[in-house]
C-alpha cells in the first residue's frame, strides 16, 4: 500500500528497513532484503554469538557488493558480535573484543558496509568513568588498527540492563571523546533502548527533550542510523526487549515522530524486531508498512526544514564518502 507507486516518491526515499539474515551467505540478505523492498538493511558480518569465524569466501563477498550495488538498498550497516566487550576490566577479555571489531570491521570495508555498531560494553560494577576510558581505548586502537579504512563504528546506546555502558545519551557521548576520532566514530540511536533507558520518546515533550539531550551529549550528525524497535517492558524498565511497532508499550508515536524528523527520519531506520507472522502477515512486512506509513508526507506532517521535500539529498551515509 504504501511502498513504492507513482504517488509515493516521498515515502520511498525513506532508508527503512530490517536486520536480515545471512543464512546461505552474506549476500543472501540483500536478496532478502530486496524482497520486501527495503531501502536499509543490517547484517550480521558473521556469525554473532561466537569469537571466530572463518573468512567470507571472496566470491560471496564479490556476489555481496555487486548485489548490493545492483539493489533498491542505499543504507547497509554491520551490527558487531555481542561478545564484544571494549568496557570489561578484564584486559584478556578487551584484546579478544579489540580483535574482534578489527576483523569485523575489515570485513565491513571489504563489502562496502560503511558502519559496524557496536554495544558499548559493561564494565561490571566499575563505574562509568572508567568503563568509559577503557572502552575508549579499545575503540581507538580498533580504528588505528584500520587506520587505511573508510568503514567506522557506531556505538549503540543501551538500555543499561545489568551494569551496560550507554544508557544515558551522555555516556555515549564521553565514549565518543575518550575514543577521540571524529571522521569513523558516531552513534547509533536504538529507540527500545532509549525507552527502557528512561528517554520518554512517546510523549511529545519527551521526545523534545531527549532529542534534546542527544544533540547536546552526543551531536544530532553523529548520529548516523536509528534501531527503530518497540519496548516489551515499560518506560524504564531497563530490560532489552525489542517488540514489533505498535505491539509493545511505545504506541506508533515514538515512532512518527522519529520518522518525521527532518534530522533523524533521513537516516537509515533499521527493525531489529521479532520475525514470523501476525495474523496471516509477515512481520518485517507489517513493522515495515507501519514505519512507512508514520513517514508519510500528510498534511501536518512537515516540519520546518522542509524534510519532506523529495528535492532535499540525505546526508551523506559512507564513512567520510
Ligand atoms: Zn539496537
Ligand atoms: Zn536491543
Amino acid at each position: 500500500m504504501a511502498a513504492g507507486g507513482p504517488s509515493s516518491r516521498i515515502v520511498s526515499l525513506m532508508l527503512a528497513g530490517a536486520h536480515m539474515s545471512i543464512a546461505g551467505g552474506v549476500h543472501r540478505a540483500v536478496e532478502r532484503a530486496e524482497g520486501y523492498g527495503m531501502t536499509a538493511l543490517q547484517i550480521f558480518t558473521r556469525t554473532a554469538r561466537a569469537w571466530t569465524a572463518p573468512p567470507i569466501p571472496e566470491e560471496e563477498e564479490r556476489r555481496f557488493r555487486t548485489g548490493l550495488a545492483a539493489s533498491g538498498v542505499r543504507a547497509a550497516v554491520a551490527h558487531a558480535t555481542y561478545l564484544a566487550n571494549p568496557a570489561s576490566p578484564d584486559g584478556n577479555l578487551r584484546r579478544r573484543s579489540e580483535r574482534a571489531l578489527v576483523e569485523e570491521l575489515l570485513r565491513c570495508e571489504a563489502l562496502t558496509i560503511p558502519w559496524l555498531i557496536l554495544h558499548p560494553g559493561s564494565g561490571t560494577g566499575s563505574g562509568a568513568a572508567a568503563s568509559v576510558r577503557r572502552a575508549g581505548r579499545v575503540l581507538a586502537r580498533v580504528l588505528a588498527a584500520t587506520s587505511g579504512c573508510t568503514a567506522g563504528l557506531l556505538v549503540e546506546n543501551t538500555a543499561g540492563q545489568g551494569d551496560c555502558l550507554g544508557a544515558a545519551f551522555a555516556e555515549v557521548g564521553a565514549l565518543l571523546a575518550a575514543a577521540g576520532d571524529v571522521e569513523r566514530l558516531g552513534a547509533c540511536l536504538d529507540t527500545c533502548h532509549a525507552f527502557a533507558a528512561g528517554y520518554d520518546l512517546p510523549s511529545a515533550a519527551g521526545f523534545v527533550a531527549a532529542r534534546a539531550e542527544l544533540d547536546r551529549e552526543v551531536g544530532l550528525a553523529r548520529v548516523r542510523a536509528v534501531h527503530v524497535n518497540d519496548c516489551v517492558g515499560p518506560l524504564g524498565c531497563r530490560v532489552d526487549r525489542h517488540a514489533g511497532l505498535g505491539l509493545g508499550t511505545m504506541g506508533l508515536g515514538a515512532f512518527r515522530r522519529i520518522a518525521r524528523d527532518r534530522v533523524l527520519g533521513r537516516l537509515p531506520l533499521i527493525l531489529e524486531t521479532p520475525k514470523g507472522e501476525l495474523d496471516g502477515e509477515d512481520l518485517d512486512a507489517r513493522n515495515l508498512r507501519l514505519l512507512r506509513k508514520s513517514g508519510k508526507n500528510d498534511p501536518g506532517s512537515v516540519l520546518p526544514g522542509g524534510k519532506n521535500d523529495p528535492g532535499s539529498s540525505y546526508p551523506d551515509f559512507g564513512g567520510g564518502a
